[in-house]
């Protein structure tokens, strides 16, 4: 599992930042890219990487700001062009993103090769996509702007194999058997198979933010308390609070400071603004912890 930022900049496009899009890499789990927004020059951003469109089958839209969606009906219809014929994509979005997106293709002219199926999200929803678990917040922005909490299921542990031969049990394929039924017998003796398992291993969970001032509710700190990483914006740099929440946005330290109160392992800022030059912004980076970056554009993470 790995996090790509394509685009790291806010409002406006700069030389060094695109607008926001985000990958989540799960081609090991699933063979599949999942996309968090679709900035204007995702298209551009796609291909100066090794990420197939055909294989972007699941794409979230945090919110209906252009810097969020103007590069998504290009990307959806040269998707058409790039292999991605009869290869459906689920596309889950603010309420009104369907209108957009249903006009922009009627005036355009432009037809797909491929079914998308466009879902409107609200507020607690709960999806699940392809075995993960996706729940998604309202956060606060001057348009509904959505937090995606992405949860891998938990995995079973493997098979002890030294604790069956202690017990005189060979490996073969009697070890698929046992780990497909819940009790086995071996020479009379009934045996739980769980007494044969190693830990479980805890699926990961991924936090990703729309653009939003900073929400300190209960609630929400429990959706993304002992995330393995989450991805936050961060229009504002600078101690600027007051102006960050008159706004709709934050301030990193303000960010942080609560992040350290939740058990959150890693945390990457993007969306940051073009008044910031880019000296600045490093200046800042020498003062994080070593648990927090500030991504550039094809900032890469993977997550262990
Ligand atoms: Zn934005
Ligand atoms: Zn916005």
């Amino acid at each position: 599992m790995k996090l790509t930022v394509l685009g790291s900049g806010a409002g406006l496009p700069s030389k060094e930042r695109k607008t926001q899009s985000i990958v989540l890499d799960l081609i090991p789990e699933i063979n599949a890219y999942f996309l968090i927004d679709a900035g204007e020059a995702l298209q551009h951003q796609l291909l100066l990487t090794n990420i197939k469109p055909r294989k972007i089958n699941h794409v979230f839209i945090t919110h209906l700001h252009g810097d969020h969606i103007y590069g998504l009906p290009g990307f959806l219809s040269s998707r058409a062009f790039q292999g991605g014929n009869d290869r459906p994509l689920h596309l889950y979005g603010p309420k009104g993103i369907k209108e957009w997106l249903e006009l922009t293709f009627h005036i355009s002219g432009t037809s797909l090769n491929y079914p998308l199926f466009i879902h409107e999200i609200g507020d607690g929803m709960k999806l699940e996509v392809e075995g993960y678990t996706v729940q998604v917040r309202l956060l606060e922005h001057p348009v509904d702007s959505y937090l995606f909490v992405f949860e891998e299921p938990d995995k079973e542990g493997s098979l002890d194999a030294a604790k069956l031969k202690e017990i005189g049990i060979k490996p073969g394929p009697i070890y698929a058997e046992i780990k497909n039924s819940k009790t086995f017998v071996h020479e009379n003796i009934t045996y739980r198979t769980s007494d044969f398992l190693g830990p479980v291993t805890l699926g990961k969970k991924i936090a990703i933010h729309g653009d939003t001032r900073l929400i300190k509710d209960d609630e929400y700190k429990k959706l993304i308390e002992n995330s393995d990483v989450v991805i936050h914006e961060a229009t504002f740099l600078d101690y600027e609070n007051e102006k960050a929440h008159e706004f709709g946005h934050s301030e990193i330290h303000e960010v942080m400071e609560l992040f350290s109160t939740l058990n959150i392992d890693t945390t990457i800022f993007t969306h940051i603004s073009n008044r910031y030059d880019e000296t600045f912004i490093k200046g800042i980076k020498q003062t994080l912890p070593t648990n927090v970056w500030i991504a550039e554009d094809f900032f890469s993470f993977e997550v262990k």
